[in-house]
């Protein structure tokens, strides 16, 4: 048979994502390099049958969901290739996982900042294809800042480069940022060169703040861009993530109507941010060391806890801007009364992201509330997705966010670059713009 004439390990089995979305390809193949990957697109290009690329599976918008694809798994190609200390990157294969890379440049004095809070399951090449965020992107943003080249295997099965390991380069258009944040529906990537940076050599402090309610967190958040001051991180769990935190996850968090925020500063910032927080809080503790390790932890731990407690979770990541968080959080309360559901938030406040989590086990209208959610960052100047992505799940609100902020003409711009790269529409169809475009 023509497949395992190609040579390279397969299997077949159906997998699911994070969110549930079904996986089930017709195989499942495990390249070890980018040859590998080459002679896979191009046997699928032949046939035109669908490739879905699986980094971890962590997707949270269904971006890896497929019915007869071809799954590429890119579990082997895991290696590093080379950390630069003087020209301050590292470069290595998609494959690696984000902590076990940063666990390496830490070794080193170094760290590559975006830390989604999946950063123990997911593989950079995941994170760079959904230009993922996290905790840290208040200060360092997302995964798009921090991507300098790329090889990516093109859908007819060339593989190219993209970009430099430079901080500086006019050369021609900017194909790294097309490439970054594709969602695999432009070529698979299998190197990558990340800017690396030092190690703060300040003393980090974390604030455990439990909050009077949400309304005073976006009024800290406020306080501090007043202040100009910048925090590592600032996130935000209401009381519904610290019960989830401590029945699934044992966290010994205290219960708090208002919920907490974690605040890491660095030490000179810490008497303005107790002026911020005086008026806001309920009560303080400062951490350091393991203890603040352990609330990081358990920050990047709760929609493992959350998720635990339905059969199905959609985390939801809309981003407006800082000064219309207030704002935000009022709709989304009503929201919750319109439709008598529970919304537990976590958000990475700091830049304005919010998580509302819709947990449901038979819930008919669940996407209408996604959608509605979505709406409210639509109409508030934000978008309907700040750090996780697009995939099937909000290519509807994305078209109505393009057609009302940019216009319907950028929404074509964008599906023509889809069909000039990938005429045979073989990667990853039906999902981001090609969906969007069509439910315009
Ligand atoms: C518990 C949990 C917490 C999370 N927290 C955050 C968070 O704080 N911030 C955030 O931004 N996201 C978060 N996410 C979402 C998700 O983990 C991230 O977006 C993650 O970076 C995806 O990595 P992955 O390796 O699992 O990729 P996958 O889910 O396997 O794939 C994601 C997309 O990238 C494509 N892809 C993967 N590898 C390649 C490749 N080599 N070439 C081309 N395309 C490729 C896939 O086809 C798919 O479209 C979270 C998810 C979970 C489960």
């Amino acid at each position: 048979m023509e497949i395992e004439s190609l040579g390279i390990e397969y299997s077949k089995e159906e997998r699911q994502d994070f969110s549930g979305f079904k996986v089930n390809p017709s195989f499942i193949f495990y390249p070890k390099n980018e040859h590998d990957v080459a002679k896979i697109v191009k046997f699928a290009n032949n046939h035109k049958i669908p490739i879905v690329v699986w980094g971890a599976g962590t997707s949270l918008t269904g971006a890896v969901s497929c019915n007869g694809c071809i799954l590429i798994d890119m579990k082997y190609m895991n290696n590093i290739i080379e950390i630069n200390d003087v020209d301050w990157y590292v470069r290595v294969q998609p494959g690696i996982n984000l902590e076990f890379l940063n666990k390496k440049l830490m070794e080193k004095g170094f760290f590559l900042p975006p830390d989604p809070a999946s950063f123990f399951l997911c593989t950079v090449g995941g994170a760079t294809s959904n230009s993922s965020g996290g905790m840290r992107g208040v200060k360092y943003g997302t995964f798009r800042d921090w991507v300098l080249a790329l090889k990516v295997v093109l859908p007819d099965g060339n593989i190219v480069k993209l970009g430099e390991p430079l901080r500086k380069n006019r050369a021609g258009y900017d194909l790294v940022n097309l490439f970054v944040g594709s969602e695999g529906t432009l070529g698979v990537i299998t190197e990558i060169w990340f800017r690396i940076t030092p190690l703060p050599r300040e003393k980090i402090l974390t604030v455990l703040a439990y909050m009077k309610d949400l309304e005073s967190a976006a009024n800290v958040i406020i306080g501090l861009r007043k202040g100009k001051i910048i925090p590592e991180i600032s996130e935000y769990m209401d009381n519904n993530v610290i019960k989830a935190l401590n029945k699934n996850l044992n966290a010994g968090l205290e219960e708090s109507e208002g919920g907490l925020m974690l605040i890491s500063i660095e030490e000179k910032y810490l008497e303005d941010l107790k002026a911020i927080l005086r008026d806001n809080s309920t009560k303080i503790i400062i951490a350091e060391g393991e203890e603040a390790e352990r609330l990081y932890s358990i920050r990047a731990q709760s929609a493992i806890a959350l998720r635990a407690e339905a059969k199905n979770m959609f985390v939801e990541d809309i981003v407006v801007p800082v000064s219309k968080l207030p704002e935000a959080i009022l709709r989304l309360r009503e929201i919750e009364s319109k439709y008598k559901i529970k919304l537990p938030i976590v958000s990475h406040i700091g830049d304005g992201n919010l998580h509302p989590n819709i947990l449901f086990d038979e819930m008919s209208n669940a996407q209408e509330v996604f959608e509605e959610i979505a709406r409210i960052a639509i109409e508030l100047g934000g978008s309907v997705s700040g750090e996780h992505g697009i995939g099937e799940q909000k290519a509807k609100v994305m078209a109505e966010q393009i057609k009302s902020h940019n216009g319907e003409e950028v929404l074509e711009i964008m599906y023509k670059i889809k069909g000039l790269i990938d005429p045979n529409n073989i990667m990853n169809p039906g999902k981001y713009v090609e969906l969007a475009y069509k439910l315009r």
